[in-house]
């Protein structure tokens, strides 16, 4: 049995997912202590929990202290078992975080699994399904994974009630990740989604984004949702040949709509004007897949706080596999060996 410091580093959730998904891979016990300690409300919440459920279901697990608040569990794993599954985070708690815990396992499973999450699918701090299938999934599909993910439901933080589909099929015969260059440009794209609330906030939110990009209308549109609750996010979508960077800006309550577009187009802004291709969130996200498939290497901006600890907590179940090395400003090689 290994034990993990949930407290380490950057101490949020991503330190117990990629414990949980790295225990079910490798057959290793893990007890992790001290979960999400630098968080304001740290232990196990809704999202968390599901995400140590979800883990112990797809691999047989023997699960000990999974509750609410809880601030240790030790989990002890069996065989990965392809198959259907069906997680319900009963809260806003992110969906696509679940997905996370559990698509590494899955990928190493004898046959393809389904899995349905019930919970947020657009929440801030966590990746939102735009994300998932236009940067994730296709950086994954560039070492031979084949997962496909539909939205079936949105989900805003507080109401919830959104619902993500994934098939998985197994990844047999991995390839090295090489993306060096972001290579040619192909298209940009601003979205502004709301439910439930006044289109004038979808309104204002691409007139800013239009504005501070100097875009055109037609690379901007709007969209109104069906959802449980009301919500709002502005997605800007950069394709590249090599790799797509999906940016994410969250409306949220006591938050003007120019913010939100101006806080987005910033980051995307930062991004257009730096060369690396992997942008910062896809860069923490890349580390584990990559670390159980062939490896790869890639270019990005300086690594974040996840990054770093989602490379000791890598290096804590298969010993030193990520190298972090700086070419110049704010342009990072990482180097991932594989399994
Ligand atoms: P807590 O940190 O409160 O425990 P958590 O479980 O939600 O919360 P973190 O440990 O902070 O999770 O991890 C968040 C994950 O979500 C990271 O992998 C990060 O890259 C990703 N993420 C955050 N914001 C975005 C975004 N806008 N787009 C894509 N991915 C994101």
């Amino acid at each position: 049995m290994i034990t993990i410091d949930g407290s380490q580093g950057e101490g949020g959730g991503q330190i117990l997912r990629t414990s949980l998904s790295l225990s079910a891979i490798t057959g290793t016990p893990v007890r992790i202590t001290n979960i999400r300690a630098r968080r304001p409300k740290p232990g196990l919440q809704k999202q968390h929990l599901t995400c140590v459920q979800a883990a112990g279901r797809i691999c047989n697990a023997q699960v000990e202290g999974a509750e609410l608040g809880a601030r240790e569990v030790t989990f002890s794993p069996q065989g990965i078992v392809a198959g259907e599954y069906h997680f319900c985070i009963g809260s806003a708690g992110s969906a696509s975080l679940v997905l996370q815990t559990v698509l590494p396992a899955l990928l190493r499973a004898a046959g393809p699994s389904t899995v349905t999450i019930e919970g947020g699918t657009h929440n801030s701090m966590a990746p939102p399904f735009e994300f998932l299938r236009d940067s994730f999934l296709p950086a994954l599909a560039r070492i031979g994974a084949t997962i496909e993910l539909r939205l079936e439901r949105h989900g805003f933080y507080p109401a919830g009630g959104g619902r993500i589909v994934a098939v998985i099929q197994p990844l047999v015969a991995p390839w090295a990740l090489e993306l060096d260059e972001r290579g040619k440009f192909l298209g940009r794209h601003a979205r502004a989604l709301i439910a439930n609330l006044p289109a004038h906030v979808a309104h204002r939110e691409i007139e800013a984004i239009k504005h501070q990009l100097k875009w055109s209308y037609a690379e901007c549109d709007e969209e109104e949702v069906q959802a449980d609750g009301p919500g709002n996010v502005v997605t800007i979508t950069l394709r590249y040949a090599n790799v797509t960077e999906v940016i994410t800006g969250f409306g949220e309550l006591r938050t003007r709509a120019e913010e939100v577009a101006h806080k987005a187009a910033k980051e995307a802004q930062q991004y257009l004007d730096a060369g690396a291709p992997v942008g910062v969130h896809l860069a923490d996200q890349l580390l584990l897949p990559l670390a159980i498939a062939a490896g790869g290497r890639f270019r990005t901006a300086a690594p974040s706080d996840h990054t770093t600890t989602n490379t000791a907590v890598i290096a804590a179940f298969l010993g030193e596999r990520v190298m972090l090395r700086e070419l110049a400003k704010d342009d990072w090689e990482v180097q991932v060996r594989g399994s």
